[in-house]
């Protein structure tokens, strides 16, 4: 079967990366997960103290760029890569509340973002590859041969997102779940920097009311169209 780039873009919470996931292994490609990257800039921010409350000290993260390594390294246990930075696994630190609290800001910043699209096209370069995030099909991978654009009803993603924390064993409220979401949301579409935009030749999915296999489905028969179209 050829490889191809699938780029899955959309709002936050919307399941974005079960579904990269899912394509990825159905049909033997590579998942990347573009957004925990930007979480790893954020996470070396925090360290670093490059965030100050709100404020984010744009000079001193940028004259560090050059600092920050990200790598993926693929478990066996769980079937999918993990984040390093600076050859220390962050999986699951990026995920907590304190990094989501700052990413939007961090990843407004045009200096991160060219480093990291150039990390995200290095990557995808020979194919194969599912990618998830907010400017794939905008940006990083403008031919890709299927662009999927996820939404779904806001309170449904909350309920998702707050379900998978409270797993997780942190202790946040459905409320700052909801207002970090909302935020996030606001500021990636509102940025100078490759806002969240739906490509123009994507294909919009609603997962509201879909389950995981049901959104498979459908995305796999896109997906297998595309492959077949390749081919010729
Ligand atoms: O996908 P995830 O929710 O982990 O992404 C975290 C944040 O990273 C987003 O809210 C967004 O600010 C940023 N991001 C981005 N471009 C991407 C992926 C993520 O700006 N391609």
């Amino acid at each position: 079967m050829r490889k191809i780039i699938i780029a899955v873009d959309g709002y936050s919470s919307c399941g974005k990366s079960t579904l990269a996931k899912q394509l990825a292994k159905e049909l033997g490609h590579v998942y990347v997960d573009s957004g925990a990257m930007y979480r790893a800039v954020t996470l070396f921010s925090i360290e670093h103290n490059f965030i100050d409350r709100d404020n984010v000290k744009k000079q001193e993260l940028i004259d560090s760029l050059d600092d920050i390594q990200i790598s993926f390294k693929p478990n066996a246990e769980f079937g999918f890569s993990e984040t390093f930075l600076n050859g220390k696994n962050v999986e699951k630190e990026i995920r907590q509340m304190k990094v989501a609290t700052h990413v939007s800001k961090i990843s407004a910043i045009k200096e991160v973002r060219k480093k990291l699209v150039s990390l995200q096209c290095k990557i995808g370069r020979n194919g194969g590859v599912v990618m998830d995030g907010r400017d794939i099909g905008s940006v990083v991978f403008p031919d890709a041969e299927l662009k999927i654009f996820m939404t779904a009803d806001k309170e449904i993603r909350a309920k998702r997102r707050f379900d998978e924390l409270y797993a997780k064993g942190e202790s946040v409220s459905m409320e700052e779940v909801k207002k970090n979401i909302e935020e996030r949301d606001y500021l990636d579409t509102h940025r100078e920097e490759s806002p969240l935009v739906q490509a123009k030749d994507a294909i919009v999915l609603d997962n509201s009311n879909l389950t995981p296999q049901q959104q498979l489905e459908v995305a796999l028969e896109w997906a297998k169209e595309k492959i077949l179209n390749s081919e010729f």
